[in-house]
């Protein structure tokens, strides 16, 4: 089901108008009854009242996950690093967040020196003393989650939802607390902000509790990391608590085949032409690659990774940023590697045509309301 009006959904559920209403009022929602909920929100009544609910939207998400891998793939599975969102309200501590684990993490003076904002990084972690690897994707969060999911991409293993332990939960944290439910990616909490005199990591514990989010030490699954972005402190178990979350996750990727994945953010650079980072979610990247990347044709003349290095390949999980486009692609649109120039061509144009055509669809149908209405 898509989004529907409270009174909808009150006669679906077959609970009164008020019940649901009160119900977003405990979420910290304020809702009237002709509101049109958005599936997200419709999902916490629907776990308050214990129906679950099956929506267009998860199916997309399913079948894309399942996309990136191909029965051919089976035989050369390879663990591959979890890629990791940060979310959380905003002044949380989210920008913090990374740029702490990034400097901490990131040595300076490592080969290349200035780190590169492509939109996306990678630490290097110890772990159960082997060398491990996190990505994290540094797009503006929430934002970036949500054009992508809306795009039926699923860029994310796991995210880390930053509460501010002197502020709690507030409504983006409820936002972001559904958005990873509805895409089934598991949610690590970091505490933020303890160094501060005025925090209550416990308090928000509780409050997370309300929303499904219950802490190990209270009996439940959820793991919750007490940090300070500011002085540095606790990132490391944080990072060994993704690592841990990770290894159960299953994530695997076949590097031994053309390359597939999604367009992490993109843009038109005055020297370098289109400009597009890359998410590496199957086969491995190379230089020379033709591709597709939702309507745009290109054949990767360079790649730079997150540190400012030029590399000649990317595997499952990493992302770099590519030159060689012949524009710019959207955030969230799919690429794939083909072998056939002409054939990447073609498809590329095939699908300019078809965005042109709902363009011209949408323009039409637009024209014909407001005739209508003047009439
Ligand atoms: P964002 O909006 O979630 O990206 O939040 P920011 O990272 O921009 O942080 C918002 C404010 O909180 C800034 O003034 C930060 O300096 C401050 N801040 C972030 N993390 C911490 C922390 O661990 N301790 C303290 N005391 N302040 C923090
Ligand atoms: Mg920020």
């Amino acid at each position: 089901e898509g989004p529907m009006s409270v009174q909808e959904l009150a006669s679906l559920v077959r609970r009164s108008e008020a019940e649901i209403i009160k119900i977003l009022f405990f979420k910290g929602i304020a809702a009237t009854i002709n509101q049109t909920l958005e599936v997200e929100t419709i999902e916490l009544v629907a776990k308050e009242l214990g129906i679950t609910v099956e929506t267009a939207q998860h199916k997309a998400e399913a079948t894309k996950v399942t996309e990136m891998l191909e029965s051919s793939d089976l035989d050369h599975l390879q663990r591959r690093p979890p890629v990791v969102t940060i979310m959380g309200h905003v002044d949380h501590g989210k920008t913090s967040l990374l740029d702490a684990i990034r400097n901490t993490k990131v040595a300076q003076g490592e080969a290349g020196g200035i780190t590169q904002h492509i939109g996306a990084y990678h630490v290097d972690v110890e772990y159960n003393g082997e060398k491990h690897q996190v990505v994290f994707l540094d797009t503006p969060g929430h934002e970036a989650f949500t054009a992508m999911r809306a795009r039926g991409a699923r860029v994310t293993d796991i995210a880390v939802l930053v509460v501010a332990a002197d502020d709690g939960v507030q409504p983006q944290t409820i936002e972001a607390i559904s958005h990873a439910k509805a895409a089934k990616v598991p949610i690590i909490v970091a505490i933020n902000k303890i160094d501060k005199e005025s925090a209550q990591p416990e308090r928000v514990k509780q409050e997370l509790t309300e929303y499904g989010l219950v802490p190990e030490e209270w009996g439940g699954d959820t793991i919750m990391v007490p940090v300070s972005a500011l002085q540095q402190q606790n990132l490391d178990t944080l990072l060994e608590m993704i690592l841990l979350v990770a290894e159960v996750e299953d994530l695997y990727a076949n590097p031994d085949r053309p390359a597939k994945g999604t367009v992490i953010e993109a843009h038109l650079d005055r020297a370098r032409g289109p400009v597009a980072t890359l998410l590496v979610q199957n086969g491995t990247l190379r230089v020379g690659d033709i591709l597709v990347a939702g309507a745009c044709f290109g054949k990767v003349r360079a790649m730079i990774d997150d540190r400012g290095q030029r590399v000649e390949a990317a595997t499952p999980s990493f992302a770099v940023e590519v030159l060689g486009l012949a524009d710019v692609p959207a955030a969230g649109d799919e690429f794939e590697v083909l072998s056939d120039e002409k054939a990447a061509r073609a498809l590329a144009e095939e699908r300019a045509a078809a965005q042109r055509q709902s363009r011209l669809a949408q323009a039409a149908a637009a024209r014909r309301v407001s005739l209508t209405s003047l009439s």
